[in-house]
């Protein structure tokens, strides 16, 4: 059975990680898959090579999501390329850790354009499309962190919890349009991302996480494929946690 037959999809930061997943999970379930990244230009090459293989158009662009033009010009070509959007992954994100009181004005900005901002205007943009429709499905992916805060993360923590907030908002407002959002909310998944935060992986799994093990980007992806289908029909403005149990 393929749970997302016809369908097209947009996917912000497809080119690695929990994206590149998401991207070739939902065309092995039948969608057209766009993803955007930043410049990791042979990871993108080798994940639109992936996609191909399952015979449905797909694509990828070059976009900075923190830059509104870029978000609307990719948007507009994704539209002009797959004829309508379906469902908008806000998946891309970044990471400028520090300590509250050393965190400079530069990295609290981007980390929130990148992680937060963004997800809004790549929403707006796909709304214009979805309303008319009177279809469409929206998922930002957060961070345990943005529930449970995280020392060194302000910014992450802070750009993740509105994140969750922005979810609901969307939910309600857009729900009698016969549009669904929701939020997943990862722990930690083994990616470039949570190997750049050097943690003690062994012990902190041990004292950490019930399953006793990292996340894998394609877990992510599977959860990403039931809020996307219509197993999900009657949820939204939920966040679902994939976290092995984690808490700290
Ligand atoms: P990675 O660092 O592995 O991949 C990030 C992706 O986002 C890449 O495709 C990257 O593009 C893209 N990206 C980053 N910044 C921009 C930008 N300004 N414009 C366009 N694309 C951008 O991250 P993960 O896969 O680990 O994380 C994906 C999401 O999941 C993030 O939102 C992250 O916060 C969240 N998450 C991750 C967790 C983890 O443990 N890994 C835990 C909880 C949440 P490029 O390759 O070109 O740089």
């Amino acid at each position: 059975m393929e749970l997302l037959k016809n369908k097209t999809v947009f996917i912000t930061g497809g080119s690695r990680g929990i994206g590149a997943a998401i991207a070739k999970t939902f065309a092995a379930q039948g969608a057209s898959v766009g993803f955007s990244y930043r410049s990791s230009h042979e990871a993108a090459a080798e994940v639109l090579n992936d996609l191909k293989q399952f015979g449905q158009p797909c694509a990828s662009y070059v976009c900075h999501v923190s830059d509104t033009d870029q978000v609307q010009q990719t948007m507009e070509a994704f539209l002009q390329q797959f004829g309508r959007i379906d469902i908008l992954v806000n998946n891309a994100g970044i990471v400028r850790d520090n300590l509250i009181c050393d965190i400079s004005l530069t990295d609290w900005q981007e980390v929130l354009n990148t992680n937060l901002s963004a997800a809004h205007w790549h929403i707006q943009c796909a709304l214009r499309n979805m309303i008319p429709n009177r279809s469409g499905n929206i998922i930002n992916i957060s961070s345990v962190v943005g529930v449970q805060g995280n020392v060194g993360q302000a910014n992450y923590a802070a750009s993740k919890a509105g994140l969750i907030a922005l979810t609901k908002t969307v939910a309600r407002e857009v729900g009698r349009r016969n549009i669904r959002c929701n939020t997943i909310v990862p722990g930690i998944i083994d990616t470039d991302m949570s190997k750049s935060a050097h943690l003690d992986t062994e012990g902190y799994v041990k004292h950490n996480i019930a399953l006793r093990r990292l996340g894998t980007a394609e877990e992510v992806a599977d959860v990403a494929l039931f809020l996307a289908s219509d197993l999900s029909r009657y949820v939204t403005g939920q966040e679902i946690q994939v976290c092995g149990g984690f808490t700290y």
